[in-house]
């Protein structure tokens, strides 16, 4: 298959994604019109301007920038429609989705209201195909009194379609032992664990992630390719990683990670971690903000060799990854599997 062909066979795969951020997928166009919404008068190149990086504190601010005109349901309920709808366009059958509940909590915002305008965008979605789950998400720089309340809510609003409790933000900003307790509560309520670790973070906030914090899934994970053998006791346990590469080189993870300015995305790990046997999946982080998308990333995917078989397994581990039932990720896989032979993947 040469490089069109096998972008034709991606698109039209059905495809999971589990890594990525409600308010990160905001298009400049709706930000204009959400600012304008609250009385603030912006143009698209003003927010293509704030969507540009050096760094991953510029990042950051340019996330607060942004979430600061989301200020109602009907905010939330206008970004989570318009991100699905991109999402069923790319055949993406089923997403987990990450919202940031420390963040809502953080200004003071109806949480509950937010989240009935958000469920029902995901009963929307559900009628034209697309499965929606929530992860309730704390920001690590807000402090662990932040984070157990914001884990509070994710068990409170859990009976919505919260799936799983998350940690983002600035991974060095707190120890993950000062984040037990939050992780703590929301596993005893049923709740799945999981973590951004590694992503500016060297291979010991992985192992914490997991060992203290129960992480299912890592969250970038970037930071093992300083530890051989941690990467090679991982892809033995086969605890899935979240791998985001446009996002690691839009905000500058990559090149920290590597110890030099301007590496692409040929330097990227992805195939290398594949190839060591860990068990990667593919996902956007926030589309938007880094102008990316599902489709973009299997692109990458492609021009980091990988075959299409490969690019077979990659997606699979997608669905073989998702925080399901395992009769019902099983049933996913079957579909997938069945319209990949079809493709001529298998
Ligand atoms: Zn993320």
């Amino acid at each position: 298959m040469n490089d069109a062909e096998i972008a034709a066979v991606i698109s039209a795969l059905p495809k999971a994604e589990l890594h990525l951020h409600l308010e990160g997928s905001i298009a400049p166009g709706t930000v204009v019109r959400l600012a304008a919404r609250h009385g603030v008068q912006l143009s698209a190149e003003d927010v293509a301007a704030r969507y540009r990086y050096s760094d991953f504190f510029g990042f950051l601010e340019a996330y607060k920038w942004v979430t600061s005109f989301l200020r109602s349901p009907e905010d939330y309920a206008l970004i989570a429609d318009e991100l699905f709808d991109r999402l069923i366009e790319q055949n993406v059958i089923y997403a987990e989705v990450t919202i940031s509940g420390g963040v809502m909590l953080r200004r003071g915002q109806d949480v509950e209201a937010n989240f009935e305008a958000l469920r029902r965008s995901a009963e929307r979605a559900a009628k034209k195909g697309l499965r929606v789950q929530w992860i309730f998400d704390a920001a690590r720089q807000f402090g662990a009194d932040k984070a157990l309340e914001t884990a509070r809510w994710a068990v409170r609003l859990a009976p919505g379609g919260i799936v799983a409790y998350g940690m983002g933000g600035d991974e060095l900003a707190l120890s993950a032992r000062e984040l037990q307790p939050a992780y703590d509560l929301t596993r005893a309520a049923g709740l799945h664990s999981l973590v951004h670790a590694g992503e500016t973070g060297g291979p010991e906030v992985v192992r914490e992630a997991i060992d203290l914090l129960g992480a299912e899934r890592i969250g970038h994970g970037l930071g093992v390719l300083h530890d051989p053998a941690l990467m090679d006791d991982l892809a033995e346990r086969g605890i899935p990683f979240e791998v985001c590469p446009t996002s690691n080189l839009r905000t500058g993870a990559l090149d920290r990670q590597l110890g030099r300015k301007g590496a692409g995305l040929e330097a990227h790990p992805l195939k290398t971690f594949f190839d060591r046997g860990l068990c990667v999946t593919l996902s956007t982080d926030d589309p938007a903000m880094f102008g990316t998308d599902l489709l973009g990333e299997y692109a990458v995917a492609a021009a980091l060799g990988f075959s299409p078989a490969e690019m077979e397994r990659l997606a699979a581990n997608s669905f073989s990854s998702a925080l399901l039932p395992e009769t019902v990720r099983q049933a996913y896989l079957a579909r997938f599997r069945q319209r990949a032979g079809e493709l001529g993947l298998l």
